[in-house]
């Protein structure tokens, strides 16, 4: 049996309405209109008010959305194992569009807050919940672990749980959107904005470390929750996991604050160790023998041997 759609009746009457003007707009005449005016013609009451409620939800049956729901809740309903309702429901504002899984007993439903702008978006709709209900496949997954409370704890001030949210959707939406490309079903233009979305994350990161992770997102194995979690939860996670690479930029891709080899200092400057010049590599040796430019020199260790050598 499919899963039942139901779609809250303010979503559905605004974006009736919405086609209907559009139809308007362009001289068109719509059965709505007609049949309304029917409608007006009853005395109002509970009547006229269900009168009202059918004829929007015909009407948006018709629509191309009304089509385009049912068609999108086939395509994943083999993934949907146990769900027993998809509910469309208003999104008052962008930051509300989403899709979430309310289990409650034997009920499992997905949820899923849509723009009216969105709704009548066409291809952009089915991309949106595409995307959102990939989510909720992870989600329903018990090999991908998701724990939603984890993010609800995480961090230790307001400010960090918010940031680790942020970076564990950034991961999450980069994994899924993969997912979704190999399947020859994203938009133009989505690997560039998830590639953004995770460099923005980690911002303090070297170039070549977000890089790594975000092609490990968008081409890897979908990680676990626990995975993407621990990634979230810092940069240096991120570091351990992506940043170890070819010995020759290794010192490019120091964090700030990891200490110094030579002074041992925690160093939120590092030197571009490749471009010192021999005399003064030969005098740093001089004291450090095992030191190799891949071993990273702070910018003060840096600034002393260039002194010391003449090298400015
Ligand atoms: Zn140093």
């Amino acid at each position: 049996m499919a899963i039942p759609i139901e779609v809250e009746p303010g979503l559905c009457e605004e974006v009736v309405l919405g086609h209907v003007l559009a139809e308007e707009r362009v001289g068109r005449a719509t059965a709505w209109r007609r049949e309304s005016e029917d409608l007006y013609r009853l005395p109002a009451g509970q009547a006229r008010d269900q009168g009202f409620r059918a004829l929007a939800l015909n009407s948006f049956a018709a629509l191309d959305c009304g089509g385009r729901l049912h068609a999108l809740v086939a395509e994943f309903e083999p993934r949907f194992p146990g769900v027993t309702r998809a509910v469309f429901q208003r999104a008052n504002r962008p930051s509300q569009e989403g899709a979430e899984l309310h289990v409650s007993g034997a009920a499992s439903v997905v949820r899923t807050e849509v723009s009216v702008t969105r709704m009548m978006a066409g291809t952009a709709l089915d991309e949106f919940v595409r995307s959102e209900w990939t989510h909720v496949v992870d989600m329903l997954d018990p090999s991908f672990g998701y724990v939603p409370d984890d993010l609800e704890r995480a961090g230790e001030t307001p400010f960090e749980r918010r940031l680790i949210r942020e970076r564990y959707r950034a991961l999450w939406t980069a994994s899924v959107t993969g997912r979704l490309s190999r399947e020859g079903k994203t938009p133009e233009g989505a690997e560039a904005r998830r590639r953004d979305e995770v460099h923005r994350a980690y911002a303090k990161l070297a170039e070549e470390a977000r890089e790594r992770c975000f092609l490990a997102m968008w081409s890897g194995p979908r990680p676990t929750h626990v995975e993407l979690l621990a990634l979230a939860q810092g940069p240096s996670a991120v570091f351990e996991r992506f940043g170890a690479g070819t010995a020759a930029s290794q010192g490019a891709r120091r964090m700030p604050g990891d200490p110094c080899p030579l002074c041992r200092f925690p160093a939120w400057k590092w030197a571009d160790a490749t471009a010192m010049q021999a005399k003064t590599r030969e005098a740093l040796v001089k004291d450090f023998p095992t030191w190799q430019p891949e071993d990273a020199i702070c910018d003060r260790c840096d600034e002393l041997y260039r002194a010391r050598t003449g090298c400015w």
